[in-house]
Parts: structure tokens; C-alpha cells; sequence
């Protein structure tokens, strides 16, 4: 049974939907994606549903990172690429199309020209700093 019967990655940890799975442990399951973005893009799922990483549960999320990091690392050794990015979404305007938390684990090559990055440019330091002091009194009080 799906935790959640109308969420996708639910349906694909309870086999209702065919994958090809590549790892699993009590708490994640991690398989390929369908539409890779380069040869090797896997993806990390806790079994735990929750939309995005707000959502998530300490545990699980700890658990599907350390999941992410035994992928990578097998896609490193398998692939030999010549790097990895790790990519989280969350809510559609970050690119979210499957609403179940999931890591990416991408290989790149050099000069693949894949459209992760973004233009170098410096910020206002102002800007930056009275940001840093809302988001400090957030985070410690
Ligand atoms: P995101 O855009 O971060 O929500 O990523 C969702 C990812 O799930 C995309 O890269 C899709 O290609 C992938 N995906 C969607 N359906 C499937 C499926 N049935 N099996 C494997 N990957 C899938
Ligand atoms: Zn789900």
C-alpha cells in the first residue's frame, strides 16, 4: 500500500510503478530517473511522504542524505564523471514537478552545458548583511 496513493514516488517505493531501483534500506529507496538530465541521474526518496523539505521529518532527512551520499559515491566509482551535483526542489517555482521530497544526484562532465549554474555577479553587501542580521535573529533568537 502507498503512504500516499496519489503521490507517485509513493506508488514507485510500493511497486505499483515500475522503476529501476539502484539502492534501498529502511528508510529510502533511490532509483533512476526516467528523464535523465545526464547518464547516471538517480534519485534519493525518504519512504516517510512529505511534499518538500519543510515538511520532512529530522530523521528522514538525515537518512535520505546519508542514502545520497552512498549513491553518489557508487555513481563516482561506477561512472568515473567528472563531478556531481546534488539538487533539491522545492514548490514549483524552484522546478518542482514531483511533490514527494527528492534528491537528484547528477554526474557532469566538463563542458556538458548543463543549465545548473547561474551568471557571477557581486551582490549589495548592504543588502546581504541586513539579511544575514533577519535571518540570524530567526535562526538563534
Ligand atoms: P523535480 O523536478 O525536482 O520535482 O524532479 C522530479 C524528477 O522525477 C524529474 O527529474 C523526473 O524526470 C523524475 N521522474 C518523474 N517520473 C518518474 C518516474 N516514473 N520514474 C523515474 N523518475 C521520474
Ligand atoms: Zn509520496
Amino acid at each position: 500500500m502507498p503512504a500516499d496513493k496519489d503521490c507517485l514516488f509513493c506508488r514507485i517505493i510500493a511497486g505499483d510503478i515500475p522503476c529501476q531501483r539502484i539502492y534501498e534500506d529502511e528508510h529510502t529507496f533511490a532509483f533512476m530517473d526516467i528523464n535523465p538530465a545526464s547518464t547516471g541521474h538517480a534519485l534519493i526518496i525518504p519512504r516517510e511522504h512529505a511534499r518538500t523539505i519543510h515538511e520532512l521529518s529530522p530523521e528522514a532527512l538525515a537518512a535520505t542524505a546519508l542514502s545520497a551520499q552512498k549513491v553518489a559515491t557508487a555513481v563516482r566509482d561506477t561512472l568515473t564523471p567528472d563531478g556531481i551535483n546534488l539538487l533539491q526542489c522545492n514548490e514549483p517555482a524552484a522546478g518542482q514537478t514531483v511533490f514527494h521530497f527528492h534528491l537528484h544526484v547528477i554526474p557532469r562532465s566538463k563542458g556538458d552545458g548543463l543549465a545548473l549554474g547561474w551568471p557571477i555577479s557581486p551582490g549589495d553587501m548592504d543588502a546581504v548583511a541586513g539579511l544575514a542580521a533577519r535571518l540570524r535573529t530567526r535562526l538563534n533568537g
